[in-house]
């Protein structure tokens, strides 16, 4: 039951990740005007954006010109419901699982907004990390758990200041969004233990290396070309999670 509305819910935080995706880059509102269709400009009835169904009922197509509507939408939807459900299944339902999904969320607006314009917004990961917190501060003042808050300062701060570092030293190889990115993603680290911020800069790292390494023997990438480093992140995120499950959810 449980697993079952996770899911849910991630699909319909999905739908307002679309909306993040689509308008925060172009600095519009998230909340006004509603969505409309990018082709003919009908704004969409409530029962044309039901995260998921509306797109399979309506065949992917704008019920009033029939232009396709991007498959991105309910992929994003689905993708993450089912972060959603990951999530709960290695995090478990501790008083830290709200704020490990507001930082799903984050995370997979930016690493798509990356993947997409090569950066990453101000004011997403503003807001973001001001959410994260929040929910943080207050999984802290419930439980009377003071110290997870402490670990998920300093989970902030080294999340921000190594690769900080980094960009500084290369000059460009990393940006100022993924620092502040990896800020909000070291918030939710920290909560798991410090110690979780090693595994989740290993892993990023790691899978930044080998994809970088792999387009360049597929010859797809130069030495010079810079990477969305985003997904990289994000992808940490995620695995760190599951790290976490097999070391730590038995003895915490
Ligand atoms: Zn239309």
């Amino acid at each position: 039951m449980g697993f079952a509305l996770v899911l849910l819910l991630g699909v319909v935080f999905g739908s307002f990740a679309n909306v993040i995706i689509h308008r925060v880059p172009a600095g519009v509102s998230i909340s006004t005007p509603r969505s409309s269709c990018p082709n003919c400009g009908v704004q969409i009835a409530a029962k044309d954006n039901v995260p998921l169904i509306s797109w399979i009922l309506l065949r992917g197509k704008c019920r009033f010109c029939a232009v396709p509507i991007s498959i991105r939408y309910p992929l994003v939807e689905i993708g993450l419901g089912a972060i959603f459900l990951f999530s709960a299944l290695t995090i478990g339902f501790s008083a830290a699982l709200p704020g490990i999904l507001v930082t799903d969320l984050v995370g997979l607006a930016a690493a798509a907004i990356d993947l997409e314009s090569r950066r990453i917004p101000n004011r997403l990961t503003l807001w973001g990390g001001v959410g994260v917190a929040t929910a943080f501060v207050a999984a802290s003042l419930l439980t009377g758990h003071v110290l997870m808050l402490y670990y998920s300062f300093i989970g902030g701060a080294i999340g921000f200041g190594f690769p900080f570092l980094i960009a500084v030293l290369s000059r460009g190889g990393m940006g100022m969004g993924d620092a502040k990115l990896s800020l909000v993603l070291g918030l939710a680290v920290g909560i798991l233990g410090p110690k979780y911020l090693f595994y989740f800069f290993l892993l990023t790292f790691g899978f930044g290396s080998l994809f970088g390494v792999g387009m360049m023997v597929a010859r797809k990438l130069s030495r010079k070309d810079s990477l969305a480093f985003g997904p990289f992140l994000y992808a940490g995120f995620l695995s760190v999670q599951l790290v976490w499950h097999l070391l730590a959810s038995g003895r915490a």
